[in-house]
């Protein structure tokens, strides 16, 4: 058994703002049969201590205590420090909307937590291989070299653009040497960076899926990371997101009416439509579920909106973030055919994803992106630009996908409103085909898209690490 402590700020099913979360719950399930023992390090925000009781296991110091848990088939760790985050609200904005100023703090301290097992704490537990997620686990790699732990470290990246940045000056509260703050060290054009920590002092990284991996050497997406990561190429590994498929199935979810077949999903189309008060259309029912940020290249949508309407096509968006975007939105629901909701609502997205005919992913970068996964496993086409995970996951109905017979959905190339609005024509041409639409669906519907691959790549890396 190759024993691993995967280190992250978010886990399903107890706190979730995106991805990560997902990645993090559904990893120890999908391994333990690989013979990989996967324990998770959280922090105890209020939404972990209120509904896990842990175990005391050590004192840490500083009013911090190590907590062990059994929750939901995982195995957790919990860091109880209630300065730290035993706060209402958001598990990084305070309630002006900025990130907690204390922020690079408080997650120093899940990743000293860390240190803390690699160290024997929880004793006849140590793992071989520290997980760490993120920029919020991005000081493991580092603490632990100093330390001398022979622990090895995976660093994984699930979206760069988040970077663990804080000034000069934070060098001693974070506990890192200040000859350690140079170019190929800590140092980020003159701060810290704590995601950077993780790039230099882990011994592979990997990222979410194959196309993101190459993206991120490069300027464009690379964002100042691009030639440490060149650098390190051979380490560095692109492995795809799964789903998790007993959340995320049309035969078995509890949210609908429950489907095996294309033609299961026109009642829940006729309830999506009955919900938002959308009238019967001639066109393509298309969905969105997103964070509302520029990332996402909604903007673009709002652009290109007329070539869906102007078709009969409808359109449904749950979603929320920058406040632009959802008024923006919401102007647009002016539109009979337009049904706009803010809010965070997972029941509600199911019946969305699984009512839509197609799933509208637009984003300017994603490193993998799971709603067109989702849009896969449920027969609704997932329209996407060739970036990231979208480009690794989604074959374009363009005439050799359809000849092979691979095409699984629509894939657009710049990502710009006139190439989305040119790619909505042609899912209207190809709405208006059903026969060959139905044939689209089966071929979605058939591409598996759980875990089981990437758990194995996932294992195989550790077991690189552990020889
Ligand atoms: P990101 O992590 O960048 O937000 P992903 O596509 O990787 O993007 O993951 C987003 C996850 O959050 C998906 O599971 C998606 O269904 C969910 N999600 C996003 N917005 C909402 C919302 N408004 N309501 C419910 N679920 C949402």
């Amino acid at each position: 058994m190759t024993k691993v402590l995967s280190v992250a700020s978010e886990c399903v099913p107890l706190v979730k703002t995106g991805g990560l979360a997902d990645v993090v719950g559904a990893l120890p399930l999908a391994l333990a049969p690989l013979g990989v023992e996967m324990k998770v390090l959280l922090p105890g925000y209020p939404a972990v201590t209120k509904a896990v009781k842990g175990k005391k296991l050590a004192d840490l110091g500083s009013g911090q205590r190590l907590l062990a848990a059994e929750y939901a088939g995982l195995s957790l760790y919990i860091l109880d420090a209630p300065k730290l985050f035993d706060r209402a609200g958001s598990i990084y904005l305070g309630p002006d909307g900025h990130d907690w100023p204390d922020n690079l703090e408080r997650f120093a301290a899940l990743s000293q937590a860390a240190v803390a097992i690699a160290a024997g704490k929880d004793k006849g537990w140590v793992p071989d291989v520290v997980h760490c997620h993120d920029w919020q686990a991005g000081l493991v790699p580092y603490y632990l070299k100093k330390a001398g732990s022979p622990a090895k470290t995976v660093m994984t990246v699930h979206n760069i653009a988040f970077q663990g940045i804080a000034p000069y000056d934070k060098l001693g509260a974070l506990g890192l040497d200040a000859a350690d703050f140079t170019a190929d060290g800590l140092e980020y054009f003159g701060n810290v960076s704590t995601l950077k920590a993780g790039l230099v002092y882990s011994d592979k990284i990997s990222t979410v899926s194959p196309t993101y991996a190459l993206e991120l050497m490069t300027p464009e997406f690379g964002m100042g990371m691009d030639g440490l990561l060149r650098h390190r190429r051979d380490d560095l590994i692109g492995i795809l997101n799964g789903v998790d498929t007993e959340v995320w199935s049309p035969a078995t979810d509890e949210h609908i009416k429950p489907y095996t077949t294309p033609a299961g999903k026109r009642a829940n189309k006729a309830a999506l439509r009955k919900l938002f008060k959308l009238k019967k259309a001639d066109g393509p029912l298309c969905v969105v579920v997103s964070r509302l940020t520029e990332q996402k290249g909604l903007d673009l949508l709002l652009e290109a909106l007329p070539a869906l309407t102007s078709r009969g096509g409808q359109l449904v968006v749950l979603g929320s973030g920058d406040p632009a975007l959802e008024h923006a939105f919401l102007k647009a629901s002016g539109d009979p055919n337009v049904a706009v909701r803010i809010g965070y609502d997972e029941p509600l997205s199911h019946r969305i994803i699984a009512g839509g005919d197609a799933i509208l992913v637009p984003s300017r970068f994603e490193p993998c992106g799971l709603t067109q996964l989702y849009g896969l496993a449920y027969g609704t086409l997932p329209v996407v630009a060739l970036t990231g995970g979208l480009a690794d996951t989604v074959i374009d109905a363009n005439p050799a996908g359809l000849a092979k017979p691979a095409a699984t959905g629509l894939v657009f190339h710049p990502v710009s409103a006139e190439a989305l609005a040119n790619t909505l024509t042609r899912l209207c041409d190809l709405y208006a085909d059903a026969k060959l639409w139905t044939k689209l669906q089966r071929n979605a519907m058939s591409h598996s898209v759980d875990w089981t691959r990437s758990a194995e790549r996932y294992a195989a890396l550790y077991g690189d690490l552990t020889v």
